[in-house]
């Protein structure tokens, strides 16, 4: 198949691209570098089998050769990059959307889009199933984010359903791993980085709410299989399930790397869900997938990334709060 996924030099799409080629596939790769970088793609420039197109899809792209499927990942995905980002972040999930819809719609192409756990929101049903209508609030610093990804969703179904498009919706759940921008400000690169640079780690809050880490083998090979599925229309949760309080998930960093770095209290960032952990029956059942590896296997086998970029110093291009 003839691939094109938007957001590849990005974390997952970057995973997802080489995904892919080892499939046999051929992939086109799309992305405007606002929160991916060069590097993420450097591996996947010698492949033959992979092109580059630098491109904002929220402006209109057309592909004169054949597209067989389509992966929308282009977002700004961490709370510090879409709120330095809001307008971005809601065109890319609106427009952005929108385009590669039309794309699909061109090319009878198969279309995958990224959501996100964040349409569940402050969860009042745990573990989240895919039938929870999620608490979401529109007006808060969040929303640019949350309500670009359910727009995205109500746009992939109507897309579906007035023009028979096929299409599929993931909703992603913490993802972590190698690539993840260093500075991206995310708990787990926070995290890294500082206990490998030896200063303190930036607990929010009490540290006592919880997220379900999921490593980024695990998630691609999960998308993988819903996108290769033959008929899957209606969103489906790809996540870890195994759920942990931000400050084990301190401690678990802290030993990992064999670093002494103290803790250190913030302000719990406005509106941060208390709690997160997918259901992943559907997965289980219509996939033959669950998760492999984890959290402290994980963490073992990301350390090595952060540890070189670190080394490295390039860790420090943005200080990190
Ligand atoms: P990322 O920031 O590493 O990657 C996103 C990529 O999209 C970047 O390379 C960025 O430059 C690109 N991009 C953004 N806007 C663009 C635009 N207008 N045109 C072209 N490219 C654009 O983030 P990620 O973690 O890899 O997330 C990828 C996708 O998965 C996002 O859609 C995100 O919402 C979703 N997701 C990720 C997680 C996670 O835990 N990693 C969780 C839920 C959902
Ligand atoms: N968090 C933290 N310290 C950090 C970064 C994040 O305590 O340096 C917390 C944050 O408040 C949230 C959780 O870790 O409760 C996960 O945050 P992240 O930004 O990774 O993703 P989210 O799940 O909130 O989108």
């Amino acid at each position: 198949m003839r691939i094109v996924i938007t957001g590849a030099a990005g974390f997952l799409g970057s995973h997802l691209a080489r995904r892919f080629l080892d499939a046999g596939d051929t992939v086109v790769g799309v992305d405007n570098f606002i929160t991916g970088s060069r590097r993420n793609i450097e591996e996947l420039m010698g492949d033959p089998d992979f092109s580059f197109v630098e491109h904002d899809i929220s402006k209109p792209l057309h592909f004169g050769e054949r597209v067989d499927g389509i992966l929308h990942f282009a977002s700004p995905a961490s709370p510090v990059d879409y709120l330095e980002h809001p307008i971005p972040t809601l065109k890319v999930g609106s427009l952005g959307t929108h385009h590669t819809l039309g794309m699909a719609r061109l090319h009878k192409a198969r279309y995958l889009l990224a959501s996100t756990s964040e349409v569940y929101g402050d969860p009042q049903v745990h573990p989240q199933p895919e039938e929870y209508w999620g608490n979401v609030n529109p007006v808060g610093v969040r929303g640019v984010y949350d309500e670009a990804k359910r727009f995205a969703e109500a746009m992939t179904m109507a897309y579906h359903r007035h023009h028979g498009i096929d299409t599929r919706i993931v909703r992603i759940f913490n993802t972590y791993g190698p690539r993840m921008r260093p500075a991206d400000g995310r708990v787990v690169s926070n995290f890294l980085v500082q206990a490998l640079r030896g200063d303190p780690l930036t607990l929010y809050g009490d540290g006592s709410q919880t997220r379900s880490f999921c490593f980024v083998d695990d998630e691609v090979e999960g998308i993988f299989r819903l996108f290769r599925h033959p008929d899957r229309i209606h969103p489906v949760n790809i996540g870890n399930p195994v759920e942990f309080t931000i400050r084990e998930l301190a401690e678990i960093v802290l030993e990992e790397t064999g670093s002494d770095a103290p803790l250190e209290s913030r302000d719990l960032p406005t509106d941060d869900p208390k709690v997160r952990r997918p259901d992943i029956g559907l997965a289980r059942d219509l996939l033959e997938w669950e998760p492999k590896v984890a959290l402290r296997e994980g963490i073992q086998r990301t350390i090595p990334y952060f540890r070189e970029l670190v080394e490295r110093e390039d860790a420090r291009a943005r200080p990190i709060t």
